[in-house]
């Protein structure tokens, strides 16, 4: 994902029950499993699915070719996208017969940051087991989670289990980047392909240990709205021997002096409020005082105040705008003509981005100033888009419960968490879509680990094997009839 909040660690219970493979319990990985979960992340990691160079058309049919050689119908197989280097792959696993539940939708993107061999220990496109680990350009985010999710559909079908809804899987383009989001193309032009009950997308999610101990297993379950900001001002410039108050730069930097002091006010909703109350379990002291004090009616404001300190609760609780770039002036001894600074918010779920925009010349209130929103390509626009950020969605029984049933069983101990995450994800199309969509991930990585987008990317091996036996427990709790 763009950004992710996943703080994943080590689960040492989940490799201690790994190393007992001989003795596995029902539902744990056999070896044909690991062969076949290996295999199919191996291939996808050597398929080049990066935007530049790469092909999303060519990991979907390799994905679909499993699937049909795994007795899948062709019917229910499909790889399709707007172009040949863009290409999508939907594939139907049939719930029971005569079923009225609607489907329920995995969606997973192919395509990967690009990754540069000079600046890796190892290839990017090549699948190298080290130290304990697995090392290429998605094991991390997220061909992982693709080749989990094939892998168990795949061992589903050998196990004859018949769920009770239809499970569609959407490996898709273009997330990180490029002009193809295959989520967004897929609902503009085959909705029926895709359209589901609700959704769910292990971009985001997983369990978080600390010194070894698993801690949470967060999920996702909704996410801010990103948006820039261009704050410019403008003037006739002149000698700088003459100088005026009115002055290009001194606008814009009153402007940001007032937003440095400024926090938006503090929001809950049914996502933040049970994320905090837990953290109010799991933390200690006054931060626990204070998480349980902001949730009190009305919120304690000394509370609100205190926990602004911490930048992630702080991100958790309101809309953020802050100061990234700055620039002006034309030469030393000139007055500026010109001065600009962009301005970054993430909105909070429930507002709009002309909404925000409107608040930051209202806040500024300097008519010399222009805010104007800056689009994902950059260009900009007086106006920002009046479309809301999705209120979360309920929080869906089915999904909590066997969520939780699971975790207990892999993480016993490790509350599950619902995370409203700060970036952004394919499930942005997805709610937008009427698809209430959740964020769910059954791999570990360390807290201190978190290779996203970076160099050496990687992942456990034993946290890989843990998290194909996670979604193949989690997806048959959550569609065996009367669970
Ligand atoms: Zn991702």
């Amino acid at each position: 994902m763009e950004y992710s909040t996943r703080l994943n660690a080590i689960t040492i219970l989940a490799a201690a029950l790994l190393g007992q493979a001989a003795a596995a319990a029902p539902g744990q990985s056999d070896a044909a499993t690991r062969t076949l979960a290996h295999d199919v992340f191996k291939q996808l990691i050597e398929i080049n699915t990066t935007d530049s160079i790469g092909s999303t058309t060519v990991a979907a049919q390799a994905m679909a070719k499993r699937l049909l050689d795994a007795g899948f119908p062709k019917a229910d197989v499909v790889v399709i996208g707007p172009n040949d280097r863009k290409g999508n792959m939907v594939a139907r696993y049939r719930g029971r017969a005569g079923s009225t539940l609607r489907p329920v939708l995995i969606i997973g993107h192919l395509d990967v940051v690009e990754a540069r061999r000079e600046d890796w220990s190892t290839d990017p496109f090549k699948f190298i087991e080290k130290d304990g680990y697995y090392y290429g350009r998605g094991t991390q985010d997220m061909k992982e989670a693709d080749a989990i999710a094939v892998t168990d559909l795949i061992r589903m079908k050998k196990e004859g289990f018949v769920p009770d809804r239809d499970i569609i899987l959407a490996l898709t383009a273009d997330e990180e980047g490029g002009k193809s989001n295959g989520v967004n193309w897929l609902l503009q032009n085959h909705r029926d392909l895709i359209d589901a009950e609700f959704a769910l997308n292990p971009d985001s999610g997983g369990v978080v240990t600390v010194d070894g101990k698993p801690q949470t297993v967060e999920f996702e379950a909704t996410e801010k709205l990103y948006a820039d900001y261009q704050v410019l001002a403008t003037n006739p410039g002149g000698h700088s021997s003459l100088p005026k108050p009115d002055n290009a730069i001194y606008h814009v930097a009153d402007a940001l002096g007032v937003l440095q002091k400024f926090s938006f006010p503090f929001e809950l909703n049914a996502v933040t409020r049970e994320y905090f109350g837990q953290m109010a379990k799991i933390e200690t002291g006054r931060t626990a005082e204070a998480l349980r004090s902001i949730l009190a009616t009305p919120p304690d404001p000394a509370a609100i105040q205190r926990l602004s300190q911490d930048a992630l609760y702080n991100s958790i609780m309101r809309t953020t705008c802050v100061a990234t770039m700055l620039g002006g002036g034309h030469a030393f001894n000139a007055l500026p003509q010109r001065a600009e600074a962009n301005v970054n918010c993430r909105i909070f779920p429930g507002h709009s981005q002309e909404e925000i925009r409107l608040q930051l010349v209202r806040l500024f209130n300097d008519p010399q100033l222009t805010v104007r929103y800056r689009n994902d390509a950059g260009e900009l626009a007086d106006h920002g888009s009046d479309r809301k950020a999705m209120v979360p969605p309920p929080l869906r029984a089915d999904v909590m419960d066997s969520l939780r049933k699971v975790s207990a069983k892999l993480w016993p101990g490790a509350p599950v968490l619902p995370t409203m995450v700060a970036g952004s994800s394919d499930s942005i199309y997805t709610m937008n879509a009427g698809i209430p969509s959740y964020g769910i991930n059954g791999i570990a990585i360390d807290r201190d680990d978190v290779r996203m987008h970076g160099k050496d990317e990687r992942v456990k091996v034993d946290s890989y094997y843990t998290g194909v036996d996670f979604y193949h427990q989690f997806l048959e709790a959550l569609t065996t009839p009367n669970h």
